[in-house]
């Protein structure tokens, strides 16, 4: 235990949840959870859900997530959207 910090390198400190109406700041020592959206081997969108990974949250479309309110709100977010877009689909 020393009083002095080492120079960690942050490329950006600063990660705000991405949740409905939340938007808080991540500190270092909170344990929080990465979701992001792709195209998989079936083209149909897939929304993917892992534990917090600092090469993964540096990425672009990562949705950084506080937790599991959060995850669900982006959750019902995402099935809400593809509904919409299937329902675009199938009524022209
Ligand atoms: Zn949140």
């Amino acid at each position: 235990m020393t009083a002095a910090s080492p120079k960690i390198p942050m490329p950006n400190p600063f990660y705000r949840c991405a949740g409905p109406n939340c938007g808080l700041l991540k500190r270092s020592t909170d344990r929080w959870w990465l979701m992001w959206t792709s195209f998989g081997e079936y083209n149909r969108p897939l929304l993917y859900l892992c534990p917090w990974d600092e090469e993964i949250a540096a990425r672009e479309g990562t949705l950084h997530v506080c937790g599991e309110l959060c995850a669900q709100k982006l959750q019902s977010q995402y099935m809400g959207n593809v509904r919409e877009n299937d329902l675009r689909r199938s009524t022209g």
